[in-house]
């Protein structure tokens, strides 16, 4: 019995429209994922539709769901802002070119040293200019982003599962500001990471690349030959 009068109570369908906002409040959306709920409200223009409409409740119900609408809002902007990463410039593909599963962590480059050459060596080095944009080799989740990470410097690994591996990039000698992600962070392949810089043991601007696989290093040139796209 009472579970079905409770069960009747129909609850205000007010959030309808709380999506407007378009790509860049999806955006947001992902980074503040945890305050925004169904209220992706991050966006300018939606927290303005917001407050005008929170002067149009006549109940103290929908007052008060308002009330929270705006709360959960403010929170989003807020994460948001925290999430926001450093600024790069506007003519930087957040995205890199290619579909595949696995991408060139660079796109354009010459090859440098390679696994183990001239000594203790656990990586590729890719050569280009600083300030080049560096993306994520694959999807996965975010396990060191640091401005000073020993000899890398500013680098950044991940973590991802591929053909059921656990396999994890790291990229070393970034520029410092440079880092777009934090960790815990999940990316997608091809994600804006970073920038080319010579921080750490360098002494010329590349990305220093490596790859391991369930715990083991492998030649991270034969690996992206073997599998970007
Ligand atoms: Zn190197």
């Amino acid at each position: 019995m009472v579970g079905g009068l409770v069960a009747t109570v129909a609850l205000p369908a007010f959030a309808a429209g709380a999506a407007k906002g378009g790509e860049e409040s999806m955006t947001l959306q992902q980074m503040a994922m945890d305050d925004a709920q169904t209220f992706v409200a991050a966006s300018d223009s939606t927290s303005a539709e917001l407050s005008r409409d929170s002067y149009s409740a006549t109940t103290s119900e929908e007052i008060e769901k308002k009330k929270a609408a705006e709360a959960a809002a403010e929170r989003a902007r807020e994460a948001a802002k925290r999430a926001s990463a450093a600024s790069v410039g506007t003519n930087i593909a957040l995205i890199s070119p290619g579909t595949g599963e696995v991408r060139w962590p660079l796109t354009n480059f010459t090859k440098g040293r390679g696994l183990w050459d001239s000594g203790y060596h656990q990586g590729v080095d890719l050569l280009t200019s600083c300030g080049t944009p560096i993306y994520a080799t694959a999807a996965g989740v975010v396990k060191v982003s640091q401005e000073s990470y020993g000899g890398y410097g500013v680098a950044v690994s991940i973590d991802h599962v591929l053909g059921g591996q656990r396999v994890n990039s790291l990229y070393g000698h970034m520029t410092y500001g440079s880092r777009q992600v934090a960790v815990g962070q999940s990316v997608e392949a091809g994600q804006l990471i970073g920038l080319v810089g010579s921080t750490g043991s360098s002494t010329a601007c590349h990305l220093h690349f490596e790859v391991h696989i369930n715990g083991s290093v492998v030649d991270p040139w034969a690996w992206l030959q073997a599998n970007a796209g």
